[in-house]
């Protein structure tokens, strides 16, 4: 299966699952949620002319030359309204003060000097409208400057601030519930023993599932044995929009997922044409009787929670996650599907044995605005995920030299689009 195809039968499933509650937040901890409603501006931004020097607000026309002399006729800080400006004066003025009716330019105090009591010289001919930001430069009333669907980033959140916004509607935070299978993993703070790794997915995928909003219930690892795969699934699935597990997707004798899927709903085994990452397991789990009713899932009343298998080599999980998980994510959130913004590179390395399926190359920006490739791109080196930048999406069977031009996906698009 292709991994548009995949993709396509994840977010059909996903956005008829959409999540529909919604909640109000305070804006201050708004940061990464998905907004429910249009944001529309009751006031325009700025709310009034206002300068964006320290200096005299003066007419232009009464500078004719370098040089004239103006009496100060009053004093304007940021915050005072000051009064109409009397012709043939100037106002001392205050980044971010309004400039007074009847005046028509700002001169900075740079180009200025004393000229004795009360008065100023300036030093330059102002055109009408220098240095004044205009009243709704920025937003007109009635603007909509935020829409439903949008993310939150910081940016967003002090756009919404701006036009006076304290609290915003969102939608609810996605459960999530994550487990890494595999009896051979450890955590960070346990003695290693002969035979076993550290888990690292634990760890990757939450920082993904949490970046994107999710509120994560993280159930540990659970021991490659079908009652307490079974177990797990129907505890994640209890009171979870989404379940995403690490490992047990293949077809090994200990990979006990999938018959515990089987059991506890369904599921599909993908061999997706795609490196690194090709098992993934998508499927459903029933809520249970003793579910219902219970919890923020479980009140929407959907009978089942979804289920992404993610393979266990730490470098799969990951790219995994970002190009199956983090879309589902964003289509539970009722953002609009659109793929990750790919930019066009150039790739400063070759690539002369392409794999036959389409492969995620990890690389990373040099100064030259060029791309380096991670010299080892084995699924199951970390290192090349914690140096990378973005992906290469390089088509299958596609040879890659120095100075062709590649399919760059930065993280950044594939984390937060
Ligand atoms: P699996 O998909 O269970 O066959 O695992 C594939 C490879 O990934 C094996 O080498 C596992 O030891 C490794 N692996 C599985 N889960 C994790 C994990 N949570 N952290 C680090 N490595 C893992
Ligand atoms: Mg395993």
């Amino acid at each position: 299966m292709s991994l548009d195809e995949a993709l396509e039968r994840l977010l059909s499933t996903a956005t008829g699952q959409r999540i529909t509650d919604t909640e109000t937040v305070s804006t201050f901890e708004a940061l990464g949620r998905v907004l429910a409603e249009d944001v529309a501006s009751t006031l325009d931004v700025p709310p009034a002319d206002n300068t964006s020097m320290d200096g005299y607000a003066l007419r232009a026309a009464d500078v004719p030359a370098a040089g004239t002399v103006l009496p100060v006729s009053q004093r304007i800080p940021a915050g005072v309204v000051g009064q109409p400006l009397q012709a043939g004066t100037a106002a001392r003025i205050f980044t971010g003060a309004q400039v007074p009716p009847g005046a028509d330019a700002v001169v900075m105090q740079e180009q200025t000097a004393a000229a004795g009591e009360g008065q100023v010289r300036i030093d330059t001919v102002p055109t009408s409208g220098q240095w004044i930001r205009r009243r709704g430069e920025d937003i007109a009333t009635g603007a909509t400057v935020l829409r439903h669907g949008d993310r939150l980033t910081a940016q967003a959140m002090g756009l919404a601030a701006s036009v006076g916004r304290a609290t915003l509607r969102v939608c609810r935070r996605p459960r999530v519930a994550v487990f890494s299978t595999g009896d051979e993993l450890l955590m960070p703070g346990q003695p290693l023993r002969p035979g076993a790794i550290y888990n690292s997915n634990r760890y990757t995928l939450r920082g993904l599932l949490e970046g994107a909003g999710a509120a994560v219930t993280d159930l540990g690892i659970v021991p490659d044995r079908l009652d307490a795969t079974r177990a797990a699934l129907r505890e994640a699935a209890a009171d979870n929009d989404l379940i995403v597990t690490s490992g047990g997707v293949s077809v090994g004798e200990e990979d006990h997922l999938r018959p515990a899927m089987l059991a506890e709903g369904r599921l599909d085994l993908w061999q997706i044409a795609m490196k690194p990452g090709k098992p993934l397991a998508f499927g459903a789990v029933r809520r249970g009787p003793s579910a219902s009713g219970q919890g923020a899932a479980a009140a929407e009343g959907r009978a089942e929670a979804l289920f992404i298998g993610l393979p266990g080599n730490p470098v799969s999980s990951w790219v995994t996650c970002l190009l199956a998980v983090m879309p589902v994510l964003r289509a539970l959130q009722g953002m609009p599907a659109a793929a990750p913004r790919a930019i066009a590179v150039r790739a400063d390395f070759d690539w002369p044995r392409p794999d036959r399926r389409r492969e995620f190359l990890r690389v990373r920006f040099n100064e030259q605005g060029g791309l380096d490739l991670f010299a080892n791109q084995s699924s199951g080196v970390l290192t090349s995920a914690a140096w990378a930048d973005g992906l290469v999406d390089n088509p299958s069977g596609q040879v890659i030299a120095r100075g062709d031009t590649v399919r760059f996906l930065p993280l950044s698009a594939l984390l937060h689009a």
